[in-house]
Order: C-alpha cells, then sequence, then structure tokens
C-alpha cells in the first residue's frame, strides 16, 4: 500500500490545480489517472486552442440545483487570476469574443502549465481507481495497479460526456458510497435532435436568437442533417429538455416592419430574393416561397412570414439533447447540497474533496468550464 496525505483522482484540469495548490502546502501527493496521458479533455479543449477563462465567469454562468455555490470558489480564483497565472508561464492568449481567452499557441502549452505546476505530485497514469473506503481514519483507494492511502481524498472524474477522451461514473460511486445524492445526469452544450428543417439545411449556418427557459442566447446555429447545433445551440442545451426553445432567424431587426418597407421600396422584387438580403439562399427560398413579388403580398401575409422567421418554437417534447458522446460537458452529478462551498469538502464525511466537473455544476459554453475546474481545483487543493 502506498500512503499519502492526499490522493486525487483524475488528472484533468480540477485535479491537477487541486495538486499544485496541496504540493504548495507542502503535502505529499498522488494523482491518479486511468488514462495513458494527464488532462486530454483540456487538450482537446476549445478545438485544440482552449478556451481557458472568460471575464464574465460569474455565478450567472454557471447552472445546476444551486449555482450559489460556485459564488466562493469564483471569489477566490477570478477569471484575472487566471490570465496573470497564463502570463507567468508565457502563455499568450486571443481573446476570441469580448472576455473569452483562448491560448494562442493550442491547449498543449496550457497542459504543460498545469503540469509543471503539479511537478510536486506523484502523477500515476494508467492507473484506474475502482473504489474507495474509509477505515481507521484514512481513506483506502483500490485501483488496477493495487491499494493507495491518503488522509484526505479529492476526487476530481470529471463527467460522463465525449467518452473517447476516457471517463467513468467512480466518482459518482465513491461519493453514493459515502452517502452523498446524485443528481441525474444528461449531455449539455452538445447539439440537438430536432426533425423540424429541410434536410437541405444541413451545413448552413445563421445568426439567431434562441430563447429557453427566459435566458436569451444570441450566436449562430448551425443546421445539421438531424437537427440544430452550433454556439448558441450549445449554449440552450443546457436546458432540460422538458421546456419549449424558440428561435428567431433574424434577430435585432423587426422583421414585419422591414418587409412592409421592402413591399412598398422594392415592390417588384420577389420575396425570396428580399428576405436573400438577410437570410441563406436555401432558407430565404424556403419562407418566401414560389416567385411572386412582394408587392403582391398582403400586409397580414407579410406578418405571418415575419412570424415564421421570428417565431419557431420547438415545443417540449419534441427535442432531444443529440447525446452524452459529443455533449462537451455533463449536467448534474454529486449534489452540490452536502459540499462545502468554501472548502469543497463533504459535509457528510471529513476528508473527503470534490473538484470540477464532477460535481452538479454546469458553465455556459464559453470558457466557463474550465474556469470552475481551475476554481474549484484550486479551494479543493488549499484545503485537501
Ligand atoms: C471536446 C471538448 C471541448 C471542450 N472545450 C472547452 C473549452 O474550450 N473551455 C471550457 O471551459 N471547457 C471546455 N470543455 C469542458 C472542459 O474540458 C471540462 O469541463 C473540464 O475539463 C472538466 O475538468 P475536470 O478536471 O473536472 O474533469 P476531466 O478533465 O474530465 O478529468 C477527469 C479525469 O479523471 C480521470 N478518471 C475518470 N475516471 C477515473 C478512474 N476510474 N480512475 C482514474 N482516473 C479516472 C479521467 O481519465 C480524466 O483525466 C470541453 C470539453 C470537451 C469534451
Amino acid at each position: 500500500m502506498k500512503n499519502y496525505d492526499v490522493v486525487i483522482i483524475g488528472a484533468g484540469a480540477a485535479g491537477l490545480t487541486a495538486a499544485a495548490t496541496a504540493t504548495a502546502r507542502g503535502r505529499r501527493v498522488a494523482v491518479l489517472d486511468m488514462g495513458d496521458a494527464p488532462a486530454r479533455k483540456v487538450q482537446a479543449s476549445g478545438g485544440g486552442r482552449c478556451n481557458f477563462t472568460n471575464m464574465a465567469a460569474t455565478r450567472d454562468r454557471y447552472f445546476g440545483a444551486n449555482p450559489d455555490f460556485v459564488r466562493g470558489a469564483l471569489a477566490r480564483v477570478t477569471p484575472a487570476d487566471i490570465l496573470q497565472w497564463a502570463q507567468g508561464h508565457d502563455l499568450e492568449w486571443q481573446e476570441k469574443a469580448a472576455g473569452q481567452f483562448f491560448c494562442k499557441s493550442g491547449a498543449g502549452p496550457v497542459v504543460g502549465a498545469l503540469l509543471q505546476d503539479a511537478a510536486g505530485a506523484r502523477i500515476i497514469t494508467g492507473c484506474t481507481v475502482t473504489g474507495a473506503t474509509y477505515q481507521s481514519n484514512r481513506f483506502i483507494i483500490k485501483s488496477n495497479i493495487g491499494d493507495f492511502s491518503a488522509d484526505s481524498l479529492v476526487i476530481a472524474t470529471g463527467g460522463m460526456s465525449f467518452a473517447t477522451l476516457g471517463v467513468s461514473d467512480i466518482g459518482y460511486k465513491i461519493a453514493k458510497s459515502f452517502g452523498h445524492k446524485i443528481i441525474p445526469i444528461r449531455p449539455a452544450l452538445c447539439a440537438i435532435d430536432i426533425p423540424a428543417f429541410p434536410r437541405e439545411w444541413a451545413g448552413i449556418s445563421v445568426g439567431a436568437q434562441i430563447t429557453v427557459k427566459e435566458r436569451k442566447i444570441t450566436g449562430d446555429m448551425l443546421f445539421t442533417h438531424f437537427g440544430i447545433g452550433g454556439p448558441a445551440v450549445y449554449s440552450a442545451s443546457i436546458a432540460p429538455s422538458d421546456c419549449d426553445i424558440k428561435i428567431n432567424l433574424m434577430p435585432g431587426i423587426d422583421v414585419n416592419d422591414w418587409l412592409r418597407q421592402a413591399k412598398r421600396s422594392a415592390g417588384r422584387k420577389a420575396l425570396s430574393t428580399v428576405l436573400g438580403e438577410r437570410l441563406p439562399n436555401q432558407i430565404a427560398k424556403y419562407f418566401g416561397g414560389p416567385a411572386r413579388n412582394i408587392a403582391d403580398f398582403r400586409d397580414s401575409e407579410l406578418a405571418d412570414v415575419a412570424a415564421r422567421i421570428t417565431d419557431i418554437t420547438l415545443h417540449a417534447g419534441t427535442w432531444h439533447h443529440h447525446g452524452m458522446a459529443a455533449a462537451e460537458v455533463t449536467f448534474g452529478g454529486v449534489d452540490t447540497a452536502d459540499i462545502s462551498s468554501k472548502t469543497m469538502e463533504s459535509k457528510i464525511q471529513p476528508g473527503l474533496f470534490f473538484a470540477g466537473e464532477v460535481m452538479d455544476i454546469t458553465g455556459d459554453l464559453g470558457g466557463f468550464n474550465l474556469h470552475w475546474a481551475w476554481a474549484s481545483g484550486h479551494v479543493a487543493g488549499d484545503n485537501a
């Protein structure tokens, strides 16, 4: 049996951050990971360019049974702290959208920086944890390569999405065995299956506004052969499938008013030609119908066309999350009700800590999930 002060299960963003913080406090730390390399999700993040933080990382961008839980960790580790950390590692960044930071030289250097910070810990790859118990004041962690013991145990096993990068439900199982409740999991930050749109639209991208559960999300939406995807849809997919989704394909303008004006100023243009000024051709033709001058449309007909473009409703029950396999994150996880937001320690089992996506906290698209992994990992490592 190998003995440590702290054993961390999972060498992802949260586990490595916890390892760096705990070793900085002089703790003897082992990080166990079943993969052949650490931080595989960080490596794949942001399309390989790692969207590592977002200046808007506040409670409002996090979801779960109790999003207030994030407040303490986000106050401890701010986006400015992460930029300072990146600067300290000579990582150059690019602000793609306002406040959304990607690593200019790709995700690899971010992984390098994490490993450099965690160099004081023993990182053991190819180590699949199968369970953990608490006996005689120590945690006993079972794995395919033998047992480990520790004063403190940090569960940083991530979620169940994107299984090709290596996932397991051991974090939930261990949490459950200590009496923690698991909020049912499902995919999030993913595409949506919906048969509502013509299949020929697959591959077309539009700027859209999506309204779901009082959230208004404006951004690119991509039609696919099974439904819709793209950034705006990924963000909307945080919502459960028991609610309606509303889509406006021409946000930011009064379409009815614009069409009436066009009827007066360009009456001899076909409606589909007019719509084509603001919509991709195929979509414009679909809503414009057979070639017919806009002047020949009654105002009420134009109002109908405007409504069909701006007020599309995907009713609850007709759409579904596209699946765990390609989802960026897992919604649900270990219920935060039994975890201290100040320390990330279990309120049920002293010495047991949680970090990152394994908990019931889901961040919005845009760097919020990695920010949560850094922040919660830091707090866990500071207390484990
Ligand atoms: C394709 C993709 C792109 C993404 N892009 C971004 C982005 O740009 N910005 C952003 O903020 N978020 C992004 N995310 C989400 C983000 O990567 C995750 O939320 C984050 O990595 C979670 O960190 P974590 O440390 O909690 O879990 P993980 O990074 O998933 O780490 C968990 C670790 O636990 C290990 N593990 C699991 N079970 C066991 C076991 N039984 N024994 C031993 N080890 C085990 C796994 O091997 C893994 O290394 C992306 C996700 C995906 C899938």
